[in-house]
């Protein structure tokens, strides 16, 4: 920022991440917009409440490209694939994280159809004695049951308390997770 002074920045993907990151640039004098292939921002949250996301937004002057997906970039835009263009002397790929456990592969640790690392209640791995925990297990979303990937601190720390429990010779079951806005 400071050695090459960027003028305009094209966020793609409008997760925490992506959002938290155009708001600051935008309030540091870049033009800024956010591209994203989902039909609203903010995934975990519905379409009616995101439209007032999608309000504030436009509110500071940032560009929103909704229901698109960066195809290319040529150094000074990204190209959408619309053929729309976004003026970008800078990008940032804010389009999530996925478990990097290629190296587990033979290691008799089970891994989900995502690479995530499947784990019981307990956090105990399909290994004995092998613990798992944070953004690259799989854990059950504490409001539909399902299996779901919740890359965030507080529920990789709450895992980390109750793996350390276990270890120790407690018996301590995870409640399961859910994505929090605050
Ligand atoms: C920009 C950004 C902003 C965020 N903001 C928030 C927020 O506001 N609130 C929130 O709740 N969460 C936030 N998160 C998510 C939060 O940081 C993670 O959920 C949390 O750090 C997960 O903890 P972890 O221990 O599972 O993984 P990490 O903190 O990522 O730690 C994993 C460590 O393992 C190392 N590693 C990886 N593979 C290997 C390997 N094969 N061998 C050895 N070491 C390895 C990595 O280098 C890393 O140091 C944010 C994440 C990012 C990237």
């Amino acid at each position: 920022m400071t050695e090459q002074k960027p003028s305009a920045c094209a966020v793609v993907g409008a997760g925490f991440i992506g959002l938290e990151m155009a708001e600051n640039l935008a309030k540091q004098g870049l033009s800024v917009s956010v591209v994203e292939g989902a039909s609203h921002v903010m995934p975990p949250i519905d379409m009616d409440m995101a439209h007032e996301v999608h309000n504030y937004i436009r509110s500071k002057g940032i560009e929103l490209h909704l229901g698109r997906t960066c195809a290319a970039m040529d150094g000074k835009s990204v190209i959408l694939n619309d053929g729309t263009r976004a003026a970008a002397d800078m990008v940032i790929l804010s389009i999530g994280v996925r478990p990097d456990t290629g190296f587990l592969k033979d290691s008799g640790i089970e891994l989900g159809a995502r690479g995530e690392i499947l784990v019981n209640q307990y956090l105990e791995t399909s290994a004995e004695d092998v613990y798992a925990l944070g953004d690259a297990v799989s854990v059950t979303h504490i409001v539909s049951g399902n299996k779901a990937l919740i890359p965030l601190a507080s529920p990789a720390n709450k895992q980390g308390r109750i793996a350390a429990d276990n270890l120790c010779g407690k018996k301590v079951p995870t409640r399961g997770a859910r994505e929090l806005l605050l």
